[in-house]
């Protein structure tokens, strides 16, 4: 047990509480420091950022938007609709825009796939992100695949191709790379689970750490975002906050049969 002084003891509780108030996720880095001013932060280990990422972005805001005015346009005037900004994506990923599903952040695309087709049953790995199952309807029944730490969180593919066989869940979540593990399935394995498990209405893959996982010792990056194009029961979920450093601006976006967008 760690002994904590007593004005430790006075701002644990004050951070329990509110964690308490801050509903799935830890409080913002904002509110602790409106509420806690006497904290001193070094590390945010709550959330994930990309500092370098970040960077960048600022980079180009600055010489885009900053240095040629267009900031205030962007900001006085209302921005074009979805259909315009999934044509953006689209060149940009080399999918239809009439495929891709553009949210306010990658959690609004997980809101409205788990609201809107999974139906009875989910089967959600874990360790893994918590809105899986936090926003499965009261009416779905979540099952967790237990990733084993003492096989570093790897998923054993024919283990699980088994198990989903005999929970016949409608639908299937694979984060790939996983979150918070970072446990990835290559390409190849990948597409022997959906060839495999052809018979789930919705396998939800969630692609937001993509760009950090490489299927080689050349780097060499594979994205599951065309895979929907073979296997109608597809769904990519990528987020732009890791990747991009950009999670103040929640940006993100689902690639799926035209049908669900
Ligand atoms: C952070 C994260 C998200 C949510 O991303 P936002 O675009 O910030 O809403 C979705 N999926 C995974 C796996 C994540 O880690």
């Amino acid at each position: 047990m760690i002994k904590l002084t007593l004005e430790e003891q006075k701002i644990a509780s004050k951070i329990k509480r509110l964690k308490d108030a801050a509903g799935s996720h830890s409080p913002s880095i904002f509110t602790i420091c409106e509420k806690l001013p006497e904290l001193e932060i070094k590390v945010d280990a709550c959330f994930l950022s990309n500092p370098y990422a970040t960077e960048l972005f600022l980079d180009y805001l600055k010489k885009d938007l900053i240095d040629t005015n267009k900031l205030k346009d962007v900001l006085e005037f209302y921005p074009s609709q979805n259909g315009v900004i999934a044509d953006v994506i689209s060149k940009s990923i080399d999918v239809d825009s009439k495929n891709i599903f553009v949210g306010n952040g990658a959690i609004e695309v997980i809101q409205a796939v788990m609201h809107n087709f999974v139906e009875k049953r989910v089967i959600v790995n874990i360790p893994t992100f918590s809105s899986y199952y936090e926003f499965a309807r009261g009416d779905t029944e979540v099952i967790y695949y237990q990733l084993k730490k003492d096989e570093n969180f790897v998923l054993d593919i024919k283990n699980y191709i088994d198990f989903v066989k005999s929970k016949k869940p409608d639908s299937i979540v694979i984060i790939n790379p996983n979150n918070p593990d970072g446990g990835y399935i290559k390409y190849k394995d990948l597409r022997f689970i959906l060839n495999n498990l052809k018979e789930i209405k919705n396998i939800i893959i969630d692609e937001s750490f993509i760009h950090f996982a490489f299927e080689d010792d050349e780097y060499n990056l594979i994205s599951a975002t065309e895979l929907f194009k073979e296997f109608s029961n597809v769904i990519v979920i990528k987020s732009l906050s890791k990747d991009f450093g950009i999670a103040g601006i929640r940006a993100g976006y689902g690639v799926m049969d035209q049908y669900k967008v």
